[in-house]
């Protein structure tokens, strides 16, 4: 592998802070050798900014289908993804696909909370135990010390919804339960991933990207998509085994929990 090069799987690429990633990647904000651009519906109208992007950089980008609420179309990918980056494992995984739903708790039905759950948890839960073997690979054969992007990391795309702490300051404008609840569980995921996997040198972590005008955020959101995922680029090239379990925003702040 090059120098400083790395490879790296993101889900959710065919729009929002997805795609933003992959043409920053490719820009060179994060030195990347293999891209591998993960959506549901890959040849779908809804991915052509996608496309177009994989046909300019047909070197570095590669697209892959996946379904991150579907088991088997996470182990379809992880095959996929082996043959494309071999012996030198993956060495980021960016868990960013995500859905939302507003609702306060007396209009979120269980089957809201499960479908937020299949997606938000089960998800990226599914990708870490896939990817893992990958991921290992990649931390077993890097030279570099201590833990870092560059080496082995996983990095889930959190919410400031999903802090206990910020319930009180946030519910009123934003009720959100299925979603502050399914973040919240991601966390709790991430930490312990954190804990279980820290004697494999993989680093995890979650970064808030901070309110973004995309689907999801909306029209009102405070940042456009290329600043919260430059900054959020910016941060995670910093990482170091001090980050491990951390829970920041865009900017860098540790949210509380
Ligand atoms: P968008 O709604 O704009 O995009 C969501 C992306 O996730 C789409 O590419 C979508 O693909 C994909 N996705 C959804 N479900 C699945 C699935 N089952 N399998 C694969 N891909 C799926 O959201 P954002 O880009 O704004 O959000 C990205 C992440 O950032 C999410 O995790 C979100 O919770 C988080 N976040 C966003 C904030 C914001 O203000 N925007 C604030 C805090 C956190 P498809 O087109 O197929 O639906």
């Amino acid at each position: 592998m090059e120098a400083g090069s790395i490879n790296v799987l993101i889900t959710g690429t065919n729009r929002g802070l997805g795609l933003e990633m992959v043409r920053l990647m490719v820009e060179g904000s994060i030195p990347v050798k293999k891209l591998i651009a993960c959506c549901r519906d890959p040849d779908g109208p809804r991915a052509e900014a996608l496309q177009t992007l994989g046909e300019q950089h047909p070197d570095i980008i590669s697209i892959v289908p996946l379904d991150i609420s579907d088991i088997c179309s996470i182990k379809e990918c992880a095959q996929r993804v082996g043959a494309l980056v071999g012996s030198e494992g993956l060495n980021l995984l960016v868990n960013n696909a995500g859905i939302i739903n507003r609702s306060p708790l007396l209009e979120s039905s269980c089957e809201d909370m499960r479908t937020l759950f299949n997606t938000n948890i089960l998800g990226p839960m599914n990708m870490i135990k896939e990817f893992l073997p990958l991921l290992r690979t990649a931390a077993e054969s890097s030279k570099i010390s201590g833990m870092s992007i560059r080496k082995a990391a996983v990095v889930s795309i959190s919410s400031l919804l999903g802090s206990v702490q910020n319930v009180t300051k946030t519910y009123e404008n934003f009720s959100a339960v299925p979603y502050r609840v399914s973040k919240c569980a991601l966390n709790m995921l991430t930490t312990c991933a954190a804990t279980e996997f820290r004697k494999d040198e993989i680093l995890f972590s979650l970064l808030h990207p901070g309110w973004v005008r995309t689907d999801m955020g909306g029209n009102n959101g405070l940042i456009d998509a290329p600043e919260s995922v430059q900054k959020m680029f910016d941060l995670m090239a910093s990482m170091t085994e001090k980050h491990n379990g951390s829970f920041l925003d865009y900017q860098g702040q540790t949210i509380a929990w």
